[in-house]
């Protein structure tokens, strides 16, 4: 694909290092040639598609550079290659207003060694999951593309969170000139910290509602309200234009590379692996975003060999990898990991376009399928490609099991989402003899579920309220309450609307003023 190379005779260039624009095409199709500041304001593509870069870039620096550098520089290094169309200036300005003292070390995302596996842990920022590496700087993308491209209206971020999205998007966008933001979650299935972090959010250009229904329900809502015609055009006449926080958001994807970069490098600069050495990496994952980040990284050249999907009880992945059918008929499970509670893994549908051969009519047929029946299977092609991935799941009784065990060997708590992807390692491990030095993706800290981590450990807990739990964790784990938790012991509740689904589309015209 050569629409957007740079000839060799662009004298103008001379000097630079040349790469080829990466431009964004829909998935399903029916857009291309967007740019990558394009991308991130509309967010979804025309036709209900995501976007994909038209091809990998590669690193331009070795691996030995990479551990070298400290976060910042390196997250310019890698989105450098998928955002072409942001000036050297604009992207550093981006990553410096991020990654700042917002995260409680300068590491930002410190790579823990705890019984033979090495936890990534991505829940230093403000919100404590992982969730705020992206939106740390999501909005400083989206304001900043949103200038380049002249785009005059006010934005308004739509959001359905399961959990930690919601939070992270809003400490983002809170108080962002030329923007507002408005978070559904689904009312019963967050847990009581998640929900009160929501809740207390302050912020004149903020909106947090609950939902009756799950995260698929509060997803759907939200995407058939991007897809509402009516609505965008009445919107445009108010000034406004609708933009996307989630995951299927680009420029949540492309930090998301960042750490998988980072965690390679800091292996070779702490001499646990040469340059070049291959490493497995094993993601809990909910909408697959975080191990679809992963899969990009290792199209730019960090050596993965082994990407290893975790899945609690809503195994919907885990049977997908093993069969090559995505059926997502089947009873939604609330879990003690709850934002990986989702049956419909929306970024699946990036992958699912590449390993068709980046085929976007098969994509489309297949995505088709799967809002009409609620699923569809891969041919033996396709499948054939899926080789890279390694499916597993964890039920509620290994996540406690695997929570008690590492804590009472190792002293290290990590919480249920990260006792997913531990479990399903060590599964792996046994299973497949495979020692290649592992990444676990840690995806947020303990005290975000202190009930279910409690639980694990001491057992009956029925009696005691969330902060007696949290204070206790703190005693047992030697970690300070961290920022985010303290903030909210006190906190006044802010919102509380809650809508049926139906509504969705109604609270936010009221939310506009429409
Ligand atoms: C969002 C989230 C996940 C799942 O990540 P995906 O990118 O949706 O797969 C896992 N753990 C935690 C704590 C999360 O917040």
């Amino acid at each position: 694909m050569l629409f957007g190379c740079s000839g060799p005779n662009d004298w103008w260039l001379q000097g630079k290092v040349e790469t080829m624009n990466v431009q964004y095409r829909s998935s399903r199709g029916g857009q291309e040639g967007v740019s990558a500041s394009g991308a991130i304001i509309k967010g979804l593509a025309q036709d209900g598609g995501l976007f994909v870069p038209d091809h990998f870039p590669k690193l331009e620096i070795s691996l030995e550079e990479c551990a070298n550098l400290n976060y910042k520089e390196l997250a310019y290094e890698v989105m450098k290659l998928f955002l072409t169309d942001f000036t050297e200036e604009e992207l550093r300005g981006c990553i410096e207003r991020a990654y700042d003292d917002k995260f409680d070390t300068e590491e930002i995302a410190p790579l823990a060694e705890v019984d033979k596996a090495y936890y990534l842990e991505l829940f230093h920022g403000a919100t404590i999951a992982f969730k705020d590496m992206a939106l740390s700087i999501l909005p400083h993308l989206m304001t900043t593309a949103a200038k380049k491209n002249n785009v005059e209206q006010e934005i308004v971020i739509l959001t359905a969170t399961s959990g930690d999205t919601g939070k992270a998007a809003l400490a983002g966008f809170a108080g962002v000139e030329g923007t507002r933001i408005v978070v559904f979650y689904p009312k019963n299935g967050v847990s009581a910290i998640q929900e009160k972090q929501m809740v207390t959010q302050k912020g004149e250009n903020v909106k947090v509602i609950g939902i009756t229904g799950n995260f698929d329900d509060a997803q759907t809502g939200v995407k058939n309200i991007f897809g509402d015609k009516e609505m965008a055009e009445e919107l445009a006449k108010a000034g406004f234009v609708f933009s996307s926080a989630n995951s299927i958001n680009i420029g949540r994807l492309v930090p998301q590379v960042v750490y998988y970069v980072y965690a390679y490098a800091k292996l070779v600069k702490e001499g646990r692996i040469k340059a070049g050495d291959p490493i497995n990496v094993t993601v809990p994952t909910g909408n697959f975003g975080n191990i679809l980040a992963g899969y990009y990284a290792k199209q730019i050249g960090v050596p993965i060999a082994k990407l290893i999907c975790a899945s609690n009880e809503n195994k919907v992945l885990f049977d997908f990898f093993e069969t090559g059918c995505y059926d997502r008929n089947r009873d939604f499970i609330l879990t003690t990991s709850p934002s990986m509670d989702i049956l419909i893994s929306s970024n699946l549908e990036r992958l699912i376009y590449l390993i068709a051969g980046s085929d976007a009519d098969k994509n489309r047929e297949l995505m088709q399928s799967l809002s009409a029946s609620g699923k569809y299977t891969i041919t033996e092609d396709m499948k054939s490609r899926l080789a890279d991935f390694e499916g597993g799941f964890a039920s509620e009784a290994d996540v406690a099991e695997t929570i008690r065990r590492i804590y009472e060997k190792t002293g290290y708590v990590m919480d249920t989402h990260t006792a997913v992807a531990a479990t399903v390692y060590e599964n792996y491990r046994k299973a497949s003899a495979d020692e290649t030095p592992t990444v676990i993706v840690s995806t947020a800290s303990p005290f975000k579920f202190t009930r279910s981590v409690m639980e694990a450990i001491v057992g009956s807990i029925d009696d005691k309220s969330d902060f007696e739990l949290i204070d206790k964790l703190s005693e047992i784990a030697n970690v300070k309450v961290p920022n985010a938790i303290e903030e909210i012991r006190t906190a006044d509740v802010l919102h509380d609307t809650v809508c049926d689904k139906e509504d969705m589309k109604a609270q936010v015209k009221k939310f506009l003023g429409l």
